[in-house]
């Protein structure tokens, strides 16, 4: 092949922050803290603040490569350790505050974390888990005013770290191969412990300009998007990157989520597009229910992470918002399918392919296959598991490597655990899941975890999870449960169980006693069987 002669130069998350700084100063970026307070920050600003953070980050020690970890929600700190971190080379690792204290330890110690950034919400829950966190961890709190007593000893302060920086003038960015990681989120497994997905500077950056490619209407200088999705789940879907690379003001919401919260701060700030998964624009739409308006500037809502529904798509027609649907992974950056230009952009008809998750970003390719592994075609018909392969999908798993060898074929493609269908016109479509996880609220839960913190409860003999439907938080766990002969146990004893060893939303609120688990050729318990015997099973929550 005859080589091109241009030059080879990386691509890097500080060019991004060092691009919005120059071409759109004037962008905003809006926070909004527990208490419903605002803070407002100017792409010129929050640069300004990055570099400040980035000389504090190197006085506390912090060097290329190192994990340091954020338990927080969306606020422009959080914003601002992204880039911070990723410009010295280091790698921000994004933690949920939803998970379990156990559940946080481990993957903090797995990540070997040598600092700890945290929202004083989170306080109480970050002084719970310190003790459990390696030796010689240190604390940082993002505090809006004095520290908290409760916090770690030793806490240090954002604020005061980055004030004392102010004299230190722009940091000169280090220039590494764009292949270098630069954040870290870990997943739920389906069998053992979560799993860590490493990205790099080049795949958030193909991801960010390919999201942009298939959302192109909803990012420019004119747009403000609201980030909903948390920037502790995959990069709140890039919005970070993209939105700095297009001059896309961002609204931050922080911990407060409610549907009158959230139509505040648009009706408020602007917005015209809010990233979120289908609860939160269930609780969204049910506050513009209740006013007869949406917010005035909202155009475009980006629903993922759980299926959009027909009575959601059709409420938000009916308010004259623009239904957009995308589909991903943590381990595929994640948005790799997303609802076409022309159906987003036709009229408002409940076109139920708005319901299909879309046709694949650019540099996405999927295949489908049958149980030995055969290719299946893309009829719109054939039902198979569906591979993924594209420069933003996870190439393994951090320090992982049994998850990593179950997670790709022979060819190299990565498995999603999702079945699909994919139609002629290039759309796929979920129609389940195979892989053994309840996803509530867009939050994983493990039927694994659920299984074995049921079978602690004494007189239960079998237990077996299965996701249902409910209309709020898109699924919800059933717990099927055999009890030992003679036993006297009850549903409230089984989640008495199961709570103190899980996160109390984890908790199912509908326990069934069975006589025995169905099982398969093969001897393990047939989930297929379960979850067509409780398919109209309604939730309770
Ligand atoms: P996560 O890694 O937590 O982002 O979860 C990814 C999984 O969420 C996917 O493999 C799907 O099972 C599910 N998911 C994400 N987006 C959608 C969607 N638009 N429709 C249906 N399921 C989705």
């Amino acid at each position: 092949m005859l080589q091109g002669l241009m030059m080879d130069r990386p691509l890097l998350v500080s060019g991004i922050l060092e691009h919005a700084a120059r071409a759109y100063p004037e962008s905003t970026v809006v926070s909004a803290n527990a208490a419903g307070e605002r803070s407002r920050y100017t792409f010129r600003e929050i640069h300004a603040r990055v570099h400040q953070l980035a000389h504090a980050l190197i006085r506390l020690g912090v060097k290329p490569g190192d994990r340091v970890g954020t338990i927080a929600f969306n606020s422009n700190r959080h914003l601002e350790l992204y880039y911070a971190l990723a410009g010295i080379g280091a790698v921000c690792h994004t933690i949920n505050p939803r998970l379990f204290p156990e559940q946080i330890s481990w993957i903090a110690n797995h990540a070997e974390d040598s600092i700890l950034f945290f929202d004083t919400v989170l306080t109480a829950q970050v002084a719970t888990l310190a003790p459990s966190l390696a030796k010689g961890t240190r604390f940082v709190a993002m505090a809006d005013g004095p520290l908290p007593s409760d916090a770690p000893e030793g806490t240090l302060d954002y604020e005061t770290l980055i004030a004392a920086e102010k004299d230190s003038g722009l940091f000169d960015w280090p220039e590494f191969s764009e292949n270098t990681a630069c954040a870290l989120c870990y997943t739920s497994g389906t069998t053992g412990n979560p799993k860590g997905v490493l990205y790099s500077h080049r795949s958030q950056i193909l991801h960010a300009l390919s999201k942009m490619l298939a959302l192109l209407k909803m990012f420019g200088s004119d747009k403000r998007i609201l980030a909903v999705v948390p920037l502790f789940h995959v990069n709140a879907w890039g919005l970070p990157y993209s939105c700095f690379l297009t001059g896309t003001s961002m609204v931050l919401p922080g911990s407060r989520l409610d549907g009158a919260s959230v139509f505040g701060l648009m009706d408020d700030e602007g917005v015209t597009t809010n990233f979120g998964v289908p609860t939160v624009w269930g609780m969204l739409m049910e506050e513009i229910r209740k006013q007869g308006r949406k917010p005035a500037t909202l155009e475009h809502g980006l629903i993922g992470g759980a299926a959009l529904t027909m009575p959601l798509l059709k409420a938000m027609e009916e308010f004259g918002i623009r239904a957009v649907q995308g589909w991903g992974m943590t381990e595929t950056s994640p948005v790799s399918t997303t609802t076409t230009a022309d159906i987003i952009n036709g009229p408002a008809n409940a076109n139920p392919r708005k319901l299909r998750q879309g046709v694949p970003t650019w540099t996405t390719e999927l295949k489908l296959v049958d149980e030995n592994g055969k290719r299946l075609p893309h009829d719109g018909v054939s039902r198979g598991d569906l591979l993924i392969r594209c420069p933003y999908v996870t190439s393994g798993y951090y320090n992982d490597a049994k998850g990593t060898a179950a997670a790709f074929d022979e060819e190299g493609w990565f498995r999603t655990g999702d079945v699909s269908v994919i139609h002629p016109t290039g759309e796929m479509e979920i129609v389940d899941r195979s892989k053994d996880l309840i996803k509530s609220g867009g939050e994983w839960i493990s039927s694994l975890e659920l299984e074995s913190a049921a079978l602690s409860c004494p007189g239960v003999t079998a237990a077996a999870a299965i996701a249902v439907f409910h209309p709020k938080w898109s699924e919800r766990p059933l717990l099927c449960v055999v009890k030992a002969a003679g036993a006297e146990v009850s549903a409230d004893d089984v989640r008495t169980s199961i709570a103190s060893r899980m996160a109390k939303w984890q908790v199912p609120e509908d326990v069934v006693f069975i006589d025995a688990l169905p099982m398969t050729a093969t001897g393990k318990i047939s989930k297929l069987t379960l979850r067509e015997r409780f398919k109209d099973f309604y939730a309770s929550a």
